[in-house]
């Protein structure tokens, strides 16, 4: 049996989560994880910590075959890892760094880069392997774990989307408006749902939950009763 393999006939479940920006994936996928006893991975603070490196070594420029050879480079020796709820890179915890202006929008840019995709679904395949994971991000489901035991695609209308972000960044301290937040986010999920290589979109088996009108706990709690339905009760 190949490595892959004995870590399949062994793991527990994997649960997947994808959707668009501020779809509340995050906290969604934070609150069943720690209702199943599950590890809690955030695929976009990956992508956003690959964008804090690519600025930090001056190559925000993305394009022409000098940046691709830097790129390779960057890519062949960078180490991002989550765990105990923080992203590293380099050995560095740089969670307050991947909210920081325009890296969001540099991590969207970036992931439309074949090696850049093929890096992330290889660290992340290797993190969900042995299961009892919850995995959220934009191809979870389709392209980097479509085995998965349980896959979701949680969505909500563009403005209750930008309503939650732009409160989110009010409370933080920027200065912005309704309207570019909304601007923004329809911006990068129109280049994340449009790309050719894992684009955004559900999974055909994934269970699709529209989170406009519902709570953080309402949409956990139908999660958790489909997932315990399949007779899995956590760990
Ligand atoms: O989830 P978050 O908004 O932090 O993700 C930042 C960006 O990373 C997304 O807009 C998307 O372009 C990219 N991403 C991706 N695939 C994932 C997770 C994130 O392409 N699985």
């Amino acid at each position: 049996m190949t490595s892959e393999g004995e870590a399949h006939a062994k793991r527990r479940p994997v649960v997947t989560i994808d959707g668009p920006v501020a779809a509340g994936k995050s906290t969604v996928a934070r609150e069943l994880a720690r209702a199943l006893g599950f590890d809690y991975v955030s695929t976009g603070a990956m992508y956003r910590a690959l964008a804090l490196a690519i600025r930090q070594a001056g190559l925000e420029d993305i394009g022409g075959q000098e940046f691709a050879r830097r790129l390779d480079r960057l890519l062949a020796t960078v180490e991002i890892a989550v765990s105990g709820g923080h992203v590293t890179l380099n050995g560095r915890i740089v969670d307050s760094q991947l909210s920081e202006p325009g890296i969001d929008e540099l991590a969207s840019r970036l992931s439309v880069l074949a090696p850049v995709r093929e890096k992330m679904r290889a660290l992340q395949r290797e993190m969900a392997l042995r299961g009892g994971v919850v995995m959220e991000g934009r191809d979870i489901g389709t392209v980097v774990f479509p085995e998965a035991e349980f896959k979701f695609y949680l969505d909500a209308a563009p403005r209750v989307r930008a309503q939650r972000r732009f409160a989110q960044l009010i409370a933080s301290g920027v200065k912005t408006t309704l309207e570019e937040v909304l601007q923004r986010l329809t911006e990068r999920d129109e280049r994340d749902s449009t790309r050719e290589l894992a684009p955004l979109k559900p999974a055909r088996d994934a269970v699709v939950i529209d989170s406009s009108a519902l709570t953080v706990e309402a949409v956990v709690d139908r999660m958790l009763a489909l997932i315990k339905s399949k007779n899995f009760r956590g760990s």
